[in-house]
């Protein structure tokens, strides 16, 4: 203790090299783990139980077992189907023999495998039993080398093992052996007591220190799991409450009244738009047009499936605030998005956007990206803090410290489901600015209220009128004769005047393994790449004398440009893309979609690729290829695509498919929250409770004082979350 206790930091915030020493703690900053306090909170993502060591002869396939086993023999070879090594190791019980597999791009990895596990190697394996061919195996199992050669301690295999994300090189076991030693030194006084006693008794919860002993150095299963509800419970509690109080200092601050003007620029745009609003179009302006008119703070998420006419309802919102002198903000989660909206909104705008120059009535529309030159950001970050700009356009550079938006009134999101909570949380942080918040993604109630705490909802629940058909059809990506009719239809398509994207799930084939990929039990090609899917088009001779581009995240923004703009005037009529087109992206001339590897994309995903088609009056055409098997779930997910293209109706299918356990795209939970044990998505009852009592807490003492420790966790979280996203700019 004396080590650790001299420079006056308390233990929890010592770091690790002071307590571990300078090896270990070096391996575990690989994890992010500098401090004590970090060690301890990184926790377990699950726990094998060891009580159930199952003889070899007992395992089936699915089972999740912990097997005492010798290592027989290993062998070593390039894998069959695809790029690659394969490492197998026979093991035997002493009456049964099974066999370990690893897989790996390279034989590196493997050969590490191969050196601890030497032929007569004594150790506990665990994970799931697969078979292969009739035969049991366990794939890329957890292991862990027996020093004394198989005399193991009953109670040590008894207790139920936590298993810790872990690192190459720093293996779960190693997290565990720094854990023991810190939580040896570790007295209840340590540790700090974020839940209110009264919180706690009324839900029953462990105590911070036993809960981190449970979570750590369980006895019985039961003991973690106590664990683990109490600390869903506080990181429900801290986060709610630090939501409610930012609501609260928000409401305190009043906005700035901007009515709507019968003679300003919102009146002269809508006077010309060349169609008619549609009838929720309308409904939502209005009442988006009273919240700006008052002094309260808007708080609206706009719901509206894709293309039902977002922009037009937030562009509408943003004049209406630059007739009242304040400048709004319109933030896109993806650069080629960013652009979008400038280039559709200042020609929807024309003359109304040469602020000013040709009549008195306009105003000046700016756009800012990450990856625009030094000189012109300059330029475009002067005119925005001179007050000129009145609309900003621009990706999450415009969360950046150096953008100063004086007049700032009106602050919009487009597809908000793209951006991490912390920069969710950093837009809501500016008190007195009406936000609003559009997505196409429908969310779920508790995700809404952890994202932004008390808002109001609109939705847009019809398309405009004349929108053309869209036909999706699933095309067996095996079929050869199927595959070469796609691209007849990209070709007439084409002819007839048409665009087609063609989407991919990745860029180059060389990419890293998604973990998504084929194995080898399970062959299927490697997922098609942008590179050489256009490669293969443009050899393709149904495609004789059709231009084809690509456009991938990382190209330049003037490559993204000059692209964009190929295939909207028709230079380049086809395009193969990352999902990069995935969110928002509008050329009212694209008719067909093709999706290569279909079944690797999530249901929301798919549904936000669909909606980039079929936005003019021409009919559509989605041509899905997929390798998913009949009675997947990846197959049945294909099916409820092709089946509707209501955006609400396939979210619903989507929660339902979820629950078997299958989770692929995009998680709303963000992925940069510091949420460690709480899931939004399924945790739904401990964030209504937690809320609940944040309000309580907070409107009996908004400064948290008579609850110290949570006075404390609340403002380490609120230093957090705007340090991790200044630090992301
Ligand atoms: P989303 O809601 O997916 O963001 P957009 O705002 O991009 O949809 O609109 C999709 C397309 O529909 C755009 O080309 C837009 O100009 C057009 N649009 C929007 N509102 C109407 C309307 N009321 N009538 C006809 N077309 C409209
Ligand atoms: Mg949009």
């Amino acid at each position: 203790m004396e080590a650790v206790a001299t420079d006056g930091r308390t233990l929890l915030e010592s770091p690790l090299d002071r307590v571990l020493g300078a090896r270990t703690a070096k391996a575990l900053s690989r994890l992010g783990l500098e401090t004590v306090s970090d060690l301890l909170n990184h926790a377990p993502r699950r726990y094998v139980r060891r009580g159930e060591l199952v003889p070899l002869s007992h395992a089936h396939e699915g089972d999740s077992v912990t097997v005492v086993a010798t290592v027989l023999g290993t062998s070593m070879r390039p894998m069959n189907a695809r790029r690659g090594f394969l490492l197998k190791v026979m093991i035997s019980d002493g009456n049964v023999d099974m066999s370990l597999t690893f897989f790996a791009k390279s034989s590196r990895p493997l050969a590490f495998h191969e050196m601890k596990l030497k032929p007569g190697t004594v150790a506990t394996f665990s994970g799931t039993v697969s078979s292969y061919r009739g035969e049991l195996q366990l794939t890329h199992p957890e292991y862990e080398v027996l020093e004394d050669g198989g005399d193991v301690d009953k109670d040590e295999i008894a207790r139920p093992r936590p298993l810790y994300p872990s690192a190459v090189n720093v293996p779960t076991w190693t997290i565990e052996k720094a854990i023991a030693t810190i939580l040896d030194q570790v007295q209840p006084a340590d540790i700090p007591e974020p839940l209110p006693e009264s919180f706690r008794t009324r839900h029953g919860l462990l105590g911070a220190y036993d809960a981190l002993m449970g979570l750590h150095r369980p006895g019985l299963d039961a003991d973690w799991q106590r664990a683990r509800e109490r600390m869903k419970f506080e990181e429900a509690l801290i986060l709610q409450t630090v939501l409610i109080q930012r609501g609260h200092e928000a409401a305190a601050v009043d906005s700035t009244p901007r009515p709507a003007r019968p003679d300003g620029l919102a009146a002269a745009f809508d006077a010309r738009l060349p169609f008619e609003l549609t009838e929720g179009q309308r409904l939502v302006g209005d009442q988006i047009s009273a919240d700006l008119a008052s002094s309260r703070p808007m708080t609206r998420l706009l719901q509206g499936d894709v293309g039902s006419g977002k922009t037009i309802v937030a562009l509408r919102a943003m004049l209406q605030v630059v007739d009242g002198g304040g400048q709004a903000a319109l933030l896109a989660p993806t650069e080629v998005l960013a652009e979008q909206h400038f280039r559709s909104i200042t020609s929807m705008l024309g003359e109304l956007a040469l602020g000013g120059l040709l009549s008195d009535l306009g105003t000046r529309v700016d756009l800012l990206t990450g990856t625009m030159g030094a000189k012109a950001t300059r330029e475009v970050l002067g005119r925005v803090a001179g007050g000129e700009t009145g609309i900003i356009i621009g990706t999450h550079a415009l969360l950046s410290d150096r953008v100063q938006i004086p007049f700032l009134s009106l602050a919009i999101v487009d597809e908000q489901h793209r951006f991490g909570v912390d920069q969710r949380e950093a837009l809501r942080a500016r008190p007195g600015v009406n936000l609003l918040v559009m997505t196409a993604t429908p969310i779920p109630r508790t995700l809404a209220m952890t994202a932004f705490g008390d808002l109001a909802v609109s939705e847009l629940t019809e398309l405009p009128r004349g929108r053309g058909d869209v036909t999706t059809t699933i095309v067996p990506a095996g079929k050869t004769s199927w595959v070469d009719r796609v691209w007849e239809r990209v070709a007439e398509d084409v002819t007839a005047g048409g665009r087609a994207f063609v989407v991919c799930p990745r860029i180059d084939p060389d990419d890293e393994a998604t973990g998504l990929e084929s194995s080898d039990e399970n062959p299927r090609p490697p997922l098609s790449s942008v590179v050489d899917t256009a490669d293969q088009l443009r050899r393709n001779p149904a495609l004789a004398g059709i231009t084809i581009g690509t456009l991938t995240g990382p190209m330049s923004p003037e490559d993204k440009t000059s692209i964009m703009a190929a295939f909207q005037d028709g230079t380049a009529p086809v395009l193969v893309a990352t999902t990069v087109i995935e969110v928002g992206v509008d050329v009212p001339d694209a008719t067909t979609m093709i999706i290569l590897d279909a079944d690797r994309f999530g249901l929301s995903q798919l549904h936000q690729l669909r909606g980039r088609i079929g936005r003019g009056t021409k009919p559509g055409l989605c041509l899905a290829l997929s390798w998913a098997p009949e009675g997947t779930i990846a197959a049945e997910r294909l099916a409820a695509f092709a089946d509707t293209r209501d955006g609400f109706a396939l979210a619903e299918r989507d929660m339902e498919l979820r629950r078997e356990g299958d989770v692929l795209g995009a998680s709303q939970s963000g992925a940069h929250s510091h949420l460690r044990h709480l899931e939004i998505r399924k945790d739904v009852r401990v964030i209504e409770m937690a809320r609940d009592d944040a309000i309580e807490l907070v409107a009996q003492a908004p400064d948290l004082s008579p609850w110290p420790g949570l006075r404390d966790a609340v403002n380490a979280a609120r230093r957090r979350s705007e340090i991790d996203y200044l630090g992301r700019n």
